[in-house]
């Protein structure tokens, strides 16, 4: 007898057709003798739909609002659920954020959990309830409703699951497991079986969508194994976990691409101390993440600077470091929102050398210039023409997946 944690999300919560799949789903697994807690996410595009009226009610809406309104597809999807699942003879509950007991602190759209009291959802487990939370929401300590960010019910779920000291979090979604590369661009992607915390973090960072990467974080932190998997086969899905030896044998195990990427370049800056923070703190101070950075080297005093933002920050960015760029008398600023992120990613980069080499090689064949680079232990990400992505992909993917 185990605690499992299933989370459904995307297009396996789309209607009720496929909330009753999920039903037989969950019952299955109770039968089997275990406890079970579901974690559930919107139906697929209905955040899109709130988010879009918050937007058409306000430019800036107010943040509690917001967030206040954002969080009801969950609630839609939680309580459909357990009335099928009661329909279908067995006692189960949902639980909102604030009722499974998901503090977070107060950034709102972006909220972290700061502890769960797991009180009430333990109180259920043990009348045997199958207990069913929303996803993507918990409360602050002034009792309002937080969202913890797009994606934020895997993190929900991974953070239930270190809470509840789970077996496994199961996060069931429309494709069936972590793939080598999106399959949808690159027809020889196939799907692993097992992959580590590190290269998930990487791979979910660096653009693959299957999974938030605060989740994976939280996974890495408190060992849950997290198993991804699809709702509508039985296929064996992806288990992520802690690194192993066989793991370390392949030296690239993804290739992914992030095309949500703009370069902003502030032409001739002069090279002295105190212009990259200046340049930079407006961007921090306004929650702008700033990706890949790159400095050349100086000539005559002056450097070029460009930097990648997502291209929802672009506009604001811009606008940001223009100022800045006026006070510092820098030449003047570049944008480009046409240009995407290559990444590929692998523990056994570690200990092979000449990676980054072949890397580079198999771009230069296609013809594919490479406009910057960033490293880190374990990935390598160039940015290139966003029209060379697919190319790019296949490309690496062959070089390191499918001929190695
Ligand atoms: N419904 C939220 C979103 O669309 C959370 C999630 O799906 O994980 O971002
Ligand atoms: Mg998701």
């Amino acid at each position: 007898m185990g605690l499992i944690v299933q989370k459904f999300g995307g297009t396996s919560v789309a209607d009720l057709g496929k909330i009753e799949n999920i039903a037989r789903r969950v019952i299955k697994t109770k039968n089997e003798g275990n406890k079970v807690v579901v974690v559930m996410s919107a139906m697929a595009g209905e955040t899109d739909r709130l988010i879009e009226l918050a937007h058409r009610a306000a430019d800036e809406p107010d943040e509690r609002e917001y967030d206040a309104l954002v969080s009801i597809g969950e609630q839609v999807t939680v309580t459909l659920l357990s009335i099928v699942l009661n329909k279908m003879g067995y006692r189960a509950k949902s639980l909102l954020g604030f009722q499974a007991g998901i503090l977070t602190d107060q950034s709102y759209k972006k909220a972290r959990i700061l502890h769960i009291d797991t009180g009430n959802i333990k109180k259920e487990l043990r009348k045997r309830t199958i207990v069913v939370i929303a996803g993507f929401q918990g409360v602050d300590k002034e009792n309002s409703i937080t969202t913890l960010g797009r994606g934020g019910s895997d993190t929900s779920a991974v953070a239930l699951a270190a809470a509840l000291k789970a077996d496994v979090c199961e996060i069931y979604t429309d494709v069936d497991g972590v793939y080598t590369a999106d399959p949808s661009i690159c027809s020889k992607a196939r799907r692993l079986n097992k992959i580590s915390y590190d290269e998930m973090l990487e791979m979910a960072r660096a653009g693959a969508k299957v999974l938030q990467p605060r989740s994976v974080e939280l996974a890495k932190k408190y060992e849950v194994p997290v198993y991804v998997r699809s709702s509508f086969t039985d296929n064996g899905g992806t288990l992520v976990t802690k690194e192993d030896k066989d793991m370390e044998k392949e030296v690239v195990c993804g290739v992914t691409y992030d095309r949500d990427q703009a370069k902003i370049t502030v032409v001739r800056v002069p090279d002295r101390p105190g212009i990259a923070a200046r340049l930079f703190t407006p961007l921090a101070q306004h929650n702008i993440v700033v990706d890949m950075i790159i400095q050349n080297a100086s000539v005559d005093g002056f450097t070029d600077l460009t930097f990648t933002v997502s291209r929802k920050d672009m506009k604001k960015a811009s606008e940001l470091v223009k100022k800045v760029a006026k006070e510092i008398s820098a030449k003047k600023i570049e944008i480009d929102d046409g240009v995407a992120k290559v990444s590929i990613i692998g523990v056994g980069m570690i200990s092979h050398s000449g990676v980054a080499a072949r890397m580079f090689s198999t771009l230069a064949r296609e013809g594919i210039n490479i406009m910057m680079i960033s490293t880190s232990e374990i990935k390598i990400s160039c940015v290139v023409q966003a029209k060379y992505t697919e190319l790019a992909v296949s490309a690496l993917h062959d070089a390191f997946i499918t001929d190695k």
